[in-house]
């Protein structure tokens, strides 16, 4: 099988660790830090997590969001998590803006507040198994977009909120697991590479 490549977002954040556990799992990575790194072919996205305010202004700052949000649109697969999830959601209950908008779902951002900044817990995957999960001044996602349920499915939930979920070619995860070394879920997004 050929080797897939995946680029990653690196305008900001915890991209390191992504490009780490891909290349771990045998892709090739490619850093997306300006708009001319969006003229090579590449077969996914990553998202990663960090400041979804600052990043959704870089992607307009460096001109890379039009072109991002066609693609998405247009079936690359996408693998946003936790500020990378916030730049997906159509509607974010807690600020005024929206980024790409591609996936439809409601998010709250910062949703566990702020002493309670970060935690970790293992919750079961659906097709996965039980996953460590490490949450980090994380969003998470309050409903389906009306209309659209039938389109998105609902892949976990911590505390009995929703924290991942896949709709076609767009995973959205509340949580980091680039920072745990469990590699599941970067192989589940691999899968939907074609890798
Ligand atoms: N709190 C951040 C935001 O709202 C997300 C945190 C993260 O990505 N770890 O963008």
């Amino acid at each position: 099988m050929c080797k897939k490549k995946i680029a990653v977002l690196a305008v900001q954040g915890a991209f390191a660790e992504h490009i780490t556990r891909m290349e771990e799992l045998g892709a090739e990575c490619v850093e997306l830090r300006q708009k001319s790194d969006l003229e090579q072919e590449f077969d996914g996205l990553i998202l990663p997590g960090g400041e979804s305010t600052v990043q959704g202004k870089l992607l307009r700052e460096l001109d890379m969001f039009d072109s991002l949000q066609d693609r998405i649109r247009g079936g690359l697969p996408v693998f946003g998590t936790c500020a990378g999830l916030i730049l997906l959601a159509q509607e974010i209950s807690n600020d005024a803006h929206v980024y790409l908008g591609t996936l439809p779902v409601r998010v709250q951002r910062n949703a566990y507040g702020r002493q309670l900044g970060s935690f970790h817990t293992e919750q079961e995957v659906k097709g996965i198994g039980v996953v460590p999960m490490t949450f980090i001044r994380a969003p998470y996602i309050e409903a389906i977009i009306k209309g659209r349920e039938q389109e998105v499915e609902v892949l976990a939930r911590a505390e009995d909120r929703i924290v991942a979920v896949r709709c076609a070619n767009q995973l959205g995860i509340a949580f980091h697991p680039e920072l745990d070394a469990d590699m599941r879920i970067h192989e589940m997004f691999l899968r939907m590479c074609g890798g």
